[in-house]
């Protein structure tokens, strides 16, 4: 992941914003990690850069803390809408790069995107989408939603269709997908030869439209 030179700052320690400092820094990214509760900063604080207790629905608190300097700020305040929504506004107003926010709801989701977020969350929402997806067809391994409308599928390649060229899959004959790579074993063959024979335990990465994947994986 090219995170080594990414400053990201966090704004809200819960659960969410506390596992996104955790993954970022492990990740090699610079993190601030940024919230009221002064508990909640000092459990961040050893796995961050650095772990400040602000509160960022201020004005001048968020001028002093210099976000603009970061390539993303991440919002996760939770249940506090107005704060959420007040610190988004002045986060955009101070002209940071990028500003993420989680949202509670779709209403919420779209005062924030009426406001300039750049982009908006509902991590509940897009967890239960996927897992419902991979609880239902174990021949999708992992789906990820990329934003506007398009998506990566990792499908498992089914015994009838070993021995066959990747040609004959039907993940590999979208008008607009890719076959992105083939995962074989521990190691993985981008841009595969569709020539290439399938065998057992093999794994299609493909990507496209989510119109099209889903026509696609229905057919295999
Ligand atoms: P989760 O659902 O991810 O656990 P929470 O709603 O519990 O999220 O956590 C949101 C966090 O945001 C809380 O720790 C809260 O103290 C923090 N927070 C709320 N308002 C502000 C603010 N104005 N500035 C900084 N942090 C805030």
């Amino acid at each position: 992941m090219a995170a080594e030179s990414k400053q990201v700052a966090v704004i809200g320690l819960g659960r969410f914003g506390m596992a996104l400092c955790h993954e970022l820094n492990q990740h090699g990214a610079e993190v601030l990690a940024i919230d009221i509760n002064e508990d909640l900063v000092r459990k961040a604080a050893d796995h961050v850069t650095q772990a400040i207790v602000a509160d960022c629905s201020v004005e001048d608190t968020v001028s002093e803390l210099k976000l603009d300097d970061y390539d993303i700020a991440m919002v996760a305040i939770g249940d506090n809408v107005n704060a959420s929504i007040l610190t988004t506004l002045i986060l955009k107003e101070s002209g940071v790069k990028q500003v993420w926010v989680k949202a509670k709801d779709r209403y919420h989701a779209k005062i924030l995107h009426k406001i300039g977020a750049d982009r908006v969350v509902m991590p509940e929402t897009e967890m239960g989408q996927r897992i419902a997806r991979i609880m239902l067809d174990t021949r999708i391994f992992h789906y990820l939603e990329l934003g506007s409308g398009l998506a990566i599928a990792e499908v498992v390649v089914l015994t009838t269709m070993m021995g066959n060229p990747l040609s004959a899959h039907p993940c590999c004959q979208g008008q607009h997908t890719h076959l992105l790579a083939l995962k074989r074993g521990p190691e993985l063959r981008p841009h595969p030869d569709k020539d290439t024979r399938m065998e057992i335990g093999d794994i299609l990465i493909i990507a496209g439209p989510e119109s099209e994947l889903s026509v696609l994986l229905k057919r295999i």
